[in-house]
């Protein structure tokens, strides 16, 4: 049953890019459905000087085409109220507080407040302690802190953002947003692992043989360039969701469902992560950059690059999570920009039986695949008998299952979800402190090995192949292969 939810968000960043493109539509998705209704109310915040009555048909643009009537459209954006201010004038905070007292009075909210840090990293810090300190939190409903990526950009500094928040705010109104956790392949990970006994059994240094997460996209770095330049895809990518998707792969089973026994088991997968050495770094990853291909400018020619950017566009490398059931299984990773097509997909790659009864060389893995983006489903590769009449022979075939467009209608797209279990209180889907602690420990090790080692060279690829050849090297050294080969027809 829909049960709707009280809530006033105030959004820092409300003219920005994430909101209008992102939490708009998550919210109006949230409000179709009946999770919001009467009892809720939007502020926006940002420093240039909007109506309310522009704010809204921001609002209204932004929800364009999913609306069923323009009355709904109109109904929904009515909800919406702008407040000029500057996160660093604490005046501000005064004007802001009041109208959000007047807003919780007019729909009932009974002082639920979301505050949503759609803004860049460096105001995270002033917002929570002004909202704090200003008196924007209440006594008699919940106060939660929504807070966008990147958290920090290294151990030293997410572990000084990650103070100076707790001043203010305790951990658990702390949601750190990581959207690949609200996709639904992601989400599903541990209902396969843990609700059929066939991969619960297997799904150990036994059985499987490694693991393989592909994270490609087609784009290169577009808009987007100022902030990669300084960032490069080992942050941007590797640190939060591919060790997050690292984390739901290998962790142990939670005792139950519940978001304190995932997290937990998250955080020692996480901690298990092996840490690098220089000599390991240089053994176990790879980085590149793209240079110009498929008529596309390389990295370097982008606007706001330097023109010797050493910036990692590429990262592929060998992961070891040294727990009791997973130690010893490698985890291959890669991610990088401008590669041969956009997909998101993980293989867990099963050891051969071990003996093989039909003779040499016919036995093909079993591979079961996630299907994360563009078109979310499963694969499983199994061997069967070949439909032959004078030999019985061996031959690979496919299980598939796609969800299909009724069931991807339905499906609630990444911040919707992360959105609703904000207003839930469920925090399975954010990461834990810990857990970016302990991403950041090892993404820092990675990095500090791969400066002294490289002395800032990089590999470039073409743009259009899936990265430097360094990245097969890395699993054919192991006698293995990348299972996703899109560049090889
Ligand atoms: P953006 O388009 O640049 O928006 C930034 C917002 O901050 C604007 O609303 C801007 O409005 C406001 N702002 C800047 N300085 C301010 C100040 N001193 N006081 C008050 N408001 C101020 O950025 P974005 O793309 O939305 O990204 C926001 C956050 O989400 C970042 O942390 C980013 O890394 C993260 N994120 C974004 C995306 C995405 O798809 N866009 C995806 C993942 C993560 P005014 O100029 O009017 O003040």
């Amino acid at each position: 049953m829909t049960s709707e939810q009280k809530s006033l968000f105030i959004i820092f960043g409300g003219t920005g890019d994430l909101a209008q493109r992102k939490l708009y539509p998550s919210l109006f998705n949230l409000y179709k459905q009946g999770y919001l209704k009467e009892n809720f109310a939007v502020i926006g915040t940002a420093r240039r000087p909007w109506t309310n009555e522009r704010y809204q048909q921001i609002v209204r643009n932004s929800i364009s085409g999913m609306e069923i009537t323009a009355r709904q459209a109109n109904e929904f954006s009515s909800h919406f109220y702008y407040q000029s201010h500057n996160v660093n004038d604490t005046q501000h905070y005064e004007t802001l507080r009041q109208l959000a007292d007047e807003l919780d009075k007019k729909y009932a909210i009974n002082g639920n407040r979301v505050f949503y840090l759609a803004m860049s990293p460096q105001f995270f810090s002033t917002i929570c302690e002004h909202v704090k300190t200003q008196g924007l939190v209440t006594d008699n409903g919940y106060n939660r802190v929504v807070i966008e990526k990147p958290f920090g950009r290294d151990v030293k500094s997410a572990v000084e953002l990650n103070d100076s928040i707790n001043q203010y705010f305790p951990e658990d109104d702390v949601y750190r947003i990581d959207h690949y956790l609200g996709k639904e392949m992601i989400q599903s990970i541990p209902a396969l692992r843990f609700s059929n006994n066939i991969f619960n059994a297997l799904w150990n240094y036994r059985y499987i043989d490694n693991i393989q997460i592909t994270l490609s996209e087609a784009l290169g770095v577009e808009e987007r360039a100022g902030y990669y330049e300084n960032a490069g895809a080992l942050r941007d990518m590797v640190q939060n969701h591919i060790l997050q998707t690292v984390a739901l792969l290998t962790m142990n089973a939670p005792t139950m469902y519940t978001d304190a026994d995932i997290r937990k088991e998250k955080i020692s997968a996480l901690k298990a992560l092996r840490v690098y050495d220089q000599a390991g770094v240089k053994q176990n990853f790879v980085f590149g950059q793209y240079g110009a291909g498929n008529g596309q400018a390389a990295y370097r020619e982008e606007n706001q690059v330097a023109p010797d950017s050493k910036t990692e566009t590429f990262v592929a490398g060998k992961i070891f999570v040294d727990n009791m059931s997973m130690a010893g299984v490698p985890i291959y990773v890669r991610t990088g920009k401008r590669l041969t097509t956009k997909n998101t997909q993980i293989d867990v790659v099963f050891k051969n039986a071990p003996y093989n009864i039909f003779g040499e060389d016919q036995l093909k893995r079993n591979i079961l695949t996630f299907k994360v983006d563009p078109n979310p489903g499963m694969e499983l590769r199994l061997n069967g008998k070949k439909v032959d009449f004078d030999q019985y022979s061996i031959q690979s075939m496919h299980l598939k299952h796609e969800h299909g467009e009724e069931i991807q209608s339905k499906m609630p797209v990444g911040y919707e979800k992360l959105l609703y279990d904000v207003l839930q209180g469920d925090t399975a889907s954010f990461s834990h402190w810990d857990e970016v602690y302990y991403s950041w420990r090892f993404v820092d090790a990675i990095r500090q090995g791969w400066q002294k080692q490289a002395e800032g060279q990089i590999d470039l690829y073409p743009a259009g192949s899936m990265g430097p050849k360094g990245a097969d090297d890395l699993l054919a050294a192991d006698g293995n292969q990348w299972h996703f080969r899109p560049d090889q027809g």
